[in-house]
């Protein structure tokens, strides 16, 4: 699956922590005399939530009146009374608050007596409803089962037991194929369902469990081959654990087949998940249905009783009824269509290869397609007709990138169809269903007119990561869902890769650079979580869709490569797929395949578990002297209790270490070892001016230097910054403002750095500077700063200011030199620089004078409609071609144009008609949210939008999916007040436990946190030096 915007919402962490390492010598340590403190087994990583909450406990220690009224003050001066300060909020924050002499002030021995009768009573009273057997206490009484005993003997709802207690399917029956039936109604919004499942007993049992969720069971028969008899049986259902159970008529025996047939009806989901229908309106404004399935990861229950668990392969046989006009689609192609009686067709399609239920796929709806064949598999780009003409170029990318995926893993695509198809309305960015690959119109679709280079990026990548997952995850599945890095982490290294190989000219590596930067970001927290970890309840599994799983399992990917080779690595992941084929695999399984090719030359299972079974990365400091480079690892973490340090000195992890030097011959001067201990020495082969290690950035850790050596890098960047790559450069950027974040260098230091970017032309070093200003600009801007934020746009405009000068307002140059030109136009208008604003005015008269017929350049387009969006009449007649347009690619940058409005009515309206449906769809609502969320004064309103729409927007989303993720990073990671904090820390306490433990809530909390912590450590400095 992709998932949409992972990038866009990364936040921002800062800290205060002042430390540095060259106060002192390095102690070299021997680390094979080091007992290892952390002994990486998954067990022992499991993610911990808890200990984030204690972390904004005592907040009434802090003043928060002055906060409390300067946001009141700003939400009076907007006029927003339907912002909604509870007094809620202020009762919460007196609780917190102390008494003024503080917590510690002595107890008198009175209060000590009454404390001591106090905690007797209660202890004694919670003894005895600990003792009492079977109850728990409620307003009524004693009267319901308590849900530790349920989960020992869990009760059906027809009142008898269930003989199964566990949230994981029990081994004893595997299924062998399903042959599901389907008639659905696309108006009345219900289906007619009966799915027939032969499976076999892998031990004697008298149970079937599976799983079903929301269906109206009418009729269910067991028939053994054996007897060949069909036999009526009861079921017992546990809806607490989405489970069924076969109560069967005789006992299965072991190493028998069974059949069990089950009929029943449902309803079509109106959210995004399962067997899910949308309407829309067409061309000639005529209402049209269509229905389709998105069932990763937990949603085939609910279209079908089945195991559904990926390590429960099995074959499909699909059928469909259907309405004369609408086309099904399912994962394979389609065997026959009979017309029946009442004038419905009946398609049935082929049995499919084994696989997991989450990949099963069927579509019904008005579409028309584009194909080409491809050694025997037929591709097919679908769409909406009136969308057919924008299926070109994925037709063409999808074309080249399935044969070079056959020919890369030597395993050729085993189906004879290829579907790709553009849904109406779908959340995630797309999914890899085994040939019925589907997708977002705006991930598919490309419009010669409208897209933009970045939207061409993106319909390539999004479409080479879901081929990509035809085999690593459809034909080579994770075990379980601790795993899904093994799916997500290999798609995304694998899209990145053969873009570089098949489309070199998007500079997609400029990306991949990107999302490494922002993921180690997300990896610096404590809320973050090793990417291999345990998880159990549905709430977790939708957690592991993160960008951990995606970007950190493609960077350690690359970081294996880079130190193998490519050869090596393309050898272990062909003996891989190959070994495991059709088969369910853990990491070991992947680890495995590569100790085969090295040959005991090197462990990678050793190696790579420090990088899956831990959370976070290492920060590896580096001092030069003379000859010899003194380097030493810990782990980079903006920590912010003090605490929690010394445990950390037990993380450890094998590092390939890389560098560059100013040598004689550049080229020839980079050198890799491995760091498997806690500090090492690396012989030079010459006294050089400058080391820059962690070569191209394609390691996964930050590089500190000493002070010497950071003045040496940022001498050469002066004299001639080419020296060094423009991964590096970028790297440099980065390193040092996290670094500056963390306290180990000072912010001036890392302007300092930045002041080369006057001779800077690549795309890369500049829109990381940019990123890294821009959310210091942020915090300022929303803290109303605007002297210091003024400041700041200022200094580095003077960087930039002959490269935002020489752009022009064209389509023209590489893919890269046009990405810069959106990047650095866009800076210039946003802050009204370089006389931006009066072009792009110009620019969007003339459109709106054409009536929007006329075109505009594509990649500048977002930034000229965002200027036209600040007057009325410019955002009514965005909004009015918004509601017209037909391409997705102008749509969105309209979209984005109009949610970055500073009319805070306007927002609210935005947010509200896309959590409706109607004018904006639904699945846009979190990208509204979080482009509301970065700006001022919409920062505010999308929080309390996000706080009274909250019980919507789960049940239209499921806790902890990424859209929730993304929704409550969006509308908070900009907070940086302790009245914030305290207010967002109670909203989600009084959500129910599960809410506040989501690691998207901790981690919300611990930005807020670590912001506060910035600001009061940086902007008396930054009055100063700015
Ligand atoms: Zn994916």
């Amino acid at each position: 699956m992709s998932c949409f915007g992972f990038l866009d919402r990364l936040q921002l962490p800062r800290n205060m922590i002042e430390n540095s390492m060259f106060e002192e010598e390095p102690d070299v340590v021997d680390l094979a005399k080091e007992p290892c403190l952390h002994p990486l087994e998954p067990d022992e990583v499991e993610y911990e939530p808890r200990g984030s909450r204690l972390l904004v406990r005592g907040l009434g220690e802090h003043e928060v009146d002055e906060d409390e009224e300067d946001y009141e003050s700003s939400a009076k001066l907007l006029g927003m009374s339907f912002m909604n300060r509870s007094s809620g909020l202020r009762n919460s924050a007196t609780t917190y608050r102390q008494s003024p002499d503080g917590a510690c002030s002595a107890l008198s021995a009175r209060t000590v007596v009454v404390c001591a009768f106090v905690v007797v009573a209660a202890v004694s009273v919670i003894m005895v409803i600990y003792l009492l057997p079977r109850c728990t206490f409620t307003k009524e009484g004693c009267h319901k089962q308590s849900q530790s005993l349920e989960s020992i003997q869990p009760v059906a709802t027809n009142g008898k037991p269930f003989p199964w207690a566990r949230v994981r399917l029990p081994m004893a029956i595997m299924p062998l194929r399903y042959e599901l039936s389907l008639h659905p109604n696309l108006t009345s919004m219900t289906f007619k369902g009966s799915v027939t499942i032969s499976v076999h007993a892998l031990q004697a049992t008298w149970n079937i469990i599976l799983h079903s969720t929301g269906h109206n069971i009418s009729r269910v028969t067991f028939m053994s081959a054996v007897s060949s008899q069909e036999k009526q049986v009861e079921i017992l259902e546990y809806p607490f654990h989405e489970q069924i159970a076969v109560v069967a008529p005789e006992a299965l025996l072991m190493g028998h087949n069974y059949t069990l047939k089950i009929e029943y009806s449902a309803n079509i989901s109106s959210s995004y998940y399962g067997f899910y229908g949308i309407s829309y309106t067409a061309e000639n404004n005529e209402k049209k249905y269509f229905a389709a399935t998105q069932f990763e990861p937990l949603a085939a229950r609910s279209a079908f009783p089945c195991f559904d668990e990926p390590a429960f392969k099995a074959t499909f046989i699909i059928r469909i009824i259907r309405d004369e006009q609408y086309t099904a689609l399912s994962n394979m192609p389609k065997k026959s269509s009979v017309l029946m009686e009442d004038g419905l067709i009946l398609d049935e399609f082929s049995e499919s290869v084994k696989m997991s239920t989450y990949l099963v796929a069927f579509i019904i709806g008005e579409i028309k397609s584009l194909s080409q064949d491809v050694n025997g598999t037929l591709v097919s780009i679908y769409a909406v007709p009136e969308k057919i003409g924008q299926v070109h170029h994925a037709l063409e990318t999808a074309v080249k990138l399935l044969e070079f995926y056959q020919n890369y893993f030597e395993i050729q695509y085993p189906l004879k169809k290829l579907d790709l198809v553009a849904i109406p309305d779908f959340e995630a960015g797309a999914m890899e269903n085994w040939g019925l690959l589907t997708f977002r119109e705006e991930t598919l679709l490309y419009d010669n007119n409208t897209s933009s280079v970045a939207d061409r990026k993106l319909v390539t990548k999004i479409i080479a990561h879901e081929l990509a997952h035809q085999w690593f995850g459809n034909l080579v599945t994770m075990r379980w869902w601790n795993d899904l890095w093994l799916n997500e982490g290999f798609a995304t290294f694998m899209e990145y890769f053969s873009l570089e190989k098949m489309f070199k000219e998007l500079s997609s590596y400029e990306d991949f650079l990107d999302a490494r930067f922002k993921t180690m970001k997300k990896d610096s927290l404590n809320s973050s979580h090793p990417i291999s970890s345990s998880v159990q309840s549905s709430e977790q599994i939708e957690e592991m869709f993160d960008s951990l799983s995606y970007f950190k399992g493609a960077s350690l990917l690359l970081m294996l490569k880079s130190y193998l080779s490519e050869d090596v690595f393309q050898h272990a992941i062909v003996l891989y797929l190959h070994n495991h084929s059709y088969g369910s695999i853990e990491s070991d399984d992947l680890w495995d395949s590569f100790n085969e090719v090295t040959n005991k030359t090197l462990d990678v299972k050793k190696m790579m578990k420090t990088w899956t079974l831990q959370k976070g990365f290492p920060l590896v400091t580096v001092q030069k002297k003379g000859k010899e480079l003194f380097i030493q690892q810990e782990r980079f973490f903006l920590n912010m209790k003090p605490e929690i340090q010394p445990s950390d000195g037990s993380y450890l992890w094998h590092i390939p270490l890389s560098y560059v030097t100013e040598g004689r011959n550049y080229s020839k001067h980079r050198s890799v070892s491995l760091l498997d201990k806690r500090s090492g020495i690396i012989n030079l082969t010459e006294d050089v001016q400058w080391v820059k290690v962690n070569a191209d950035m394609n390691g996964y850790y930050l590089v500190h230097y000493a002070s010497d050596d950071w003045e040496s890098l940022i001498t050469q960047l002066r004299v001639n910054p080419y020296v060094l790559s423009d991964k590096d450069r970028a790297n440099l950027i980065n390193n040092i403002f996290e670094l500056a974040g963390l306290g180990r260098v000072s912010l001036q230091r890392a302007f300092d750095l930045i002041d080369y970017l006057q001779s800077e032309n690549d795309t890369a070093p500049i829109t990381e500077a940019l990123f890294q200003t821009g959310l210091i600009f942020d915090l300022l801007e929303k803290l109303g700063r605007m002297d210091l934020a003024s400041r700041l746009v200022m200094r580095v405009f003077k960087l930039l200011q002959n490269q935002i000068q020489q752009q022009t307002w064209t389509d023209e140059g590489p893919p890269s030199v046009r990405e810069l030109r959106s990047a650095l136009l866009e800076f210039a208008c946003a802050h009204s620089l370089a006389g931006c604003c009066t072009t792009a005015t110009q620019l969007f008269d003339a459109w709106v004078a054409s009536n929007g017929t006329q075109s505009l350049p594509t990649d500048v387009m977002a930034t000229v409609f965002k200027v036209g969006a600040r007057t009325e009449n410019g955002w009514l007649f965005l909004l009015s071609k918004y509601t017209s347009l037909g391409s997705e690619a102008e749509k969105n940058k309209i979209l984005e144009a109009l949610a970055s409005s500073e009319d805070v009515r306007k927002l609210y309206w935005l947010m509200k008609s896309s959590l409706d449906g109607d004018t904006i769809r639904t699945q846009k609502l979190s990208f509204i949210i979080r482009t509301v969320g970065r700006h001022f004064p919409g920062h505010l309103l999308a929080w309390d939008f996000v706080k009274e729409n909250w019980n919507k927007l789960v049940q239209k989303f499921p806790l902890g999916s990424y859209t929730i993720q993304s929704i409550v990073a969006g509308s908070t990671h900009l907070f940086s007040t302790k009245t914030h904090l305290s207010e967002v820390q109670t909203f989600f306490e009084n959500q129910s436990e599960t809410t506040f433990r989501l690691r998207c809530v901790q981690e919300a909390l611990e930005v807020i946190q670590l912001n506060i912590q910035w600001v009061e450590k940086n902007l008396k400095a930054l009055t100063w030096w700015l």
